[in-house]
């Protein structure tokens, strides 16, 4: 999906956030990696070319976001918050050697859930652990 900034403001004006030039690339950025960066690692690429940066305004803007419904904050192991700017329907790999996350194609929606029928649901989930594809193939290495 391409972010123009027309896109990215409507989407930020859409849930009632003014598009400030901070607002604008902290969303771009994470529209454009799809890593499920940290706000460290937003921080670290954003910061040299925005002098006036300070991590706060990165946890401001995160929070922001995540309250309007723009990002979802994923933390598999419970330690490690990660930002997520695709809200479609997806489930979360994480490699348990390098720890990068994948995003695979889901649908939740599918999943018959009878035992939850008299519950509201705000979050749907989908965490899987493992190794990715580069981890297996360097272990398969070191074994041979
Ligand atoms: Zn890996
Ligand atoms: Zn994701």
């Amino acid at each position: 999906m391409e972010t123009t900034n027309d896109f990215l403001k409507d989407e930020l004006t859409g849930k009632g956030l003014r598009p400030s030039y901070h607002r604008l690339k902290v969303l771009a950025y994470l529209h454009d990696v799809q890593s499920h960066p940290t706000a460290d690692e937003i921080f670290a690429f954003l910061s040299p070319q925005i002098p006036s940066l300070s991590k706060a305004t990165i946890y401001n803007t995160l929070n922001s976001f995540v309250e309007a419904g723009l990002a979802r904050l994923i933390s598999i192991d419970g330690l490690e918050k990660r930002y997520d700017a695709a809200l479609h329907n997806h489930g979360h790999f994480q490699c348990e050697s390098c720890g990068a996350i994948f995003n695979f194609k889901i649908n939740i929606d599918r999943f018959a859930i009878d035992d939850l029928a008299l519950f509201e649901i705000k979050e749907k989930d989908v965490y899987f652990k493992g190794l990715c594809p580069d981890c297996r193939s360097q272990g398969q290495k070191q074994k041979e």
